[in-house]
Formats: C-alpha cells, structure tokens, sequence
C-alpha cells in the first residue's frame, strides 16, 4: 500500500502530523504500507509555481490512497484564478475520477451540546452521506446565461447517465453493508425525469443487495427529516446537487467542524482522504487545531481502500475513548473538561490506541 501525504497549506502541516503518528504505530503492528510527501495547494504554488504540479500529479497517480491536509489561505487569494490552491483540489479530484464522495456526520455523546440542535435529537448521531460528485446540473451541458426575446434567460441541465447512477449506488450499497445495512435514496421524481431515472436504477442495482433495505425520500422531505429526526437515517445516496447541500446540512447537525472526516473514491476504491473543514489560517501554527478529523479520514482510508475493517475501528474506538476521558480542543472545548493542544490530542488518541 501507498499513500501519498499531502499536507497542504495551514493547519494541515499540523494536523496531519498526528495523522501520521497514528498511521505509524499501526505499521509497527504490523500493518504494511509506504508514506510518501507530496505538494499540493499553496505550499507547492510557492515551490514550483502550480498549485497541483506534474510530480505530485505522478505521485497520487501511482499511490493507492491520499492523505490531504488542507489547502488554501489569504497569501493565495490575489492570485489568478488557475494558480489558487483551491484550483489545486479541484485538479486532483478531476485527474483520479474521484466520483463518490462519501461524507459521515457523527456526534459523539460527549460532545452533544455543540449541536444546535437538542441533544437528545443528535446524541449518538451516525449518518454517512454519499454524493456524486462529477455528474448532475454541475456539469451538465448545455448551459449558459444568453439573451432571448429582449431579456437574459439562464440555464442548466440536469443530467445522468445509467452508469454514473448504477456506480454511485454501488457504492452507496457496498457502505450500507458494511453499517447498518439501511440505505435511503433521495431525488426529486415527483418533478424531475432525470431522478426518476434515478430512482429507477437504485432500485434496479437493489436487487445485488438482498441484506439492505433500500428506501426512497424526495429531497424537499429529508432536508426537513435531517432536522427533525436525523437518527432515523444509516446511509443517504443522492446526486451532486442535492448532495452538496444535505451533507452540509448533516455535517452542521454536529456542530463540530474539526471532527469530520470524509473520502472521495474511483471506481477502484482509490481515494482521496481529507477532514472537511479548510486550512483554518486563523489559527495555523498555534498547536490549537483539533487533528480527530484527520486522524478519522485515516480510519476511512483504512476501511474503504485497504479494507481494514479492524484497524478502522480501532481507531473510531480510540478517538471514543480521548473524548470520554475528557480531553479536549479548543473548538470542542466546555468548562469541565482539559484542554489540549494539536500535539497533545494526537498523543492521547495514540496511547489510547
Ligand atoms: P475553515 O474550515 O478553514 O475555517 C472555518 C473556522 O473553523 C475557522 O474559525 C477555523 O479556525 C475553524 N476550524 C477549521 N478547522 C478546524 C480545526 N481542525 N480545529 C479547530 N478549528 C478549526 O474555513 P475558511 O476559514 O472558510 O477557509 C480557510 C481557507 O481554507 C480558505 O483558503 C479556503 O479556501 C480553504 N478551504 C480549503 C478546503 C480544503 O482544503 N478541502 C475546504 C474549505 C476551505
């Protein structure tokens, strides 16, 4: 196994730091797999002058996983549009097919008053939202903004194809197996020819998985049910469109940015592993950072790329147990509870792994 880390720009240095602490004690249990650095984002702007250049291009190309940081930053800002590192993430999620993206919203009983919601709503909240992310009215052509009958009209077209539908919902199934085994599929067919293809083929593509019950909810529907009983949902697949905006919806329900992690996948099960939250610059360089996003993304990659179910776990229960014996940082921080730095969080999740 190979995995490139690319620690970007930030606090992703920091954070990916304990990131790969954890990474290394499982390779001293005899896990086996290779590190290798790479440049991405503004760090590489600065090197070499591209945000995602050729030799970390070859670099993710050949590795079997990624391990991002973060990118971007007010240095960067007045650049021209193609040299921002944000162009950066985009190129590199284009250049490995990264078409599912696959976005958990977890709140840990101990941290249920960071929600906005009541806590006995969110308390013990796990959903894995699963998006696809390279198809729908983001891409589709033809659209435009153009002058008809003496007035701008604007446009977009929403658009699927069978297979980017019946690969997303494999995905999607795959996950709810290796959960509780409940998928929920949302679209908009009551109004939308694009997702009644939609949900045609999840449906079609449910007969390979007898073990999970598929259901189907229109997207007006679960945003208002993310809301009012988010824990009535396992896994969610949608589109890129709805998918964006319900998985920014999940992951406020916990009201902890620096504890998401999410992955991005080919068809190979190749991914892209990163937290969720950006390069934070306010608070870069400070040892305040929370790294328990990061250091989830490594247990995604380990059960979604390598599948290693039990290392996975290992670390889920690891970073359970931090949390329970108080540790906290600043983000997460109650009176109450100890405060600790980037660093001291990722000895805590260490020694108890
Ligand atoms: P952000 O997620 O970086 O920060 C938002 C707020 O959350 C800040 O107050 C920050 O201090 C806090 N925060 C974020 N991560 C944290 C962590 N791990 N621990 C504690 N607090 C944390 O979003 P932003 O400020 O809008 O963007 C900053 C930069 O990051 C921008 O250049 C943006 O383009 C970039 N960005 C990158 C990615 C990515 O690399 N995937 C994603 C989003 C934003």
């Amino acid at each position: 196994m190979k995995i490139a880390v690319l620690a970007g720009d930030g606090i992703g240095p920091e954070i990916i730091a304990q990131a790969e602490r954890i990474l290394l004690a499982l390779k001293s249990d005899g896990l086996k797999f290779e590190l290798e650095p790479g440049l991405l984002g503004g760090c590489a702007v600065d090197a070499t002058g591209e945000p995602f250049p050729e030799v970390t291009r070859q670099l993710v190309a050949q590795a079997d996983a990624v391990l991002l940081g973060a990118v971007g930053g007010p240095r960067y800002d007045s650049l021209p549009r193609e040299k921002r590192p944000e162009q950066g993430l985009l190129a590199i999620r284009k250049a490995l097919n990264l078409f599912a993206n696959l976005r958990p919203a977890i709140l840990y009983p101990e941290l249920a008053s960071a929600s906005s919601l009541k806590p006995e709503i969110v308390s013990g909240l796990d959903i894995l939202i699963v998006r696809e992310l390279t198809g729908d009215i983001y891409f589709g052509q033809p659209r435009g903004i153009e002058q008809r009958d003496g007035q701008r009209v604007g446009f977009n077209t929403m658009i699927y194809s069978e297979m980017e539908i019946r690969r997303i919902a494999h995905v999607a199934f795959q996950a709810a197996r290796k959960r509780k085994g409940r998928l929920c599929s949302v679209d908009k067919m009551n109004v939308l020819e694009c997702t009644q293809l939609w949900r045609d083929v999840v449906s079609e593509t449910a007969a390979a998985y007898p073990d999970v019950s598929l259901s189907h909810m229109l997207v007006d529907n679960a945003a208002m049910q993310l809301v009012r009983d988010p824990k009535q949902f396992d896994v969610i697949v949608t589109g890129n469109m709805f998918g964006d905006i319900l998985s920014d919806e999940a992951s406020m329900l916990t009201g902890s940015i620096g504890m998401l992690p999410s992955a991005s996948l080919d068809d190979q099960n190749k991914g892209l592993y990163e937290p969720i939250h950006g390069s934070a610059p306010d608070i870069a360089g400070k040892n305040i950072a929370n790294p328990l996003a990061t250091i989830l993304s490594v247990a995604m990659m380990l059960r979604y790329t390598f599948a290693q179910e039990e290392a996975a776990l290992r670390i889920e229960g690891a970073v359970g147990k931090v949390l329970a014996q108080g540790y906290r940082t600043h983000d997460i921080f109650e009176p109450g509870t100890q405060k600790v730095g980037t660093a001291e969080m990722g000895e805590a999740v260490l020694a108890s792994l």
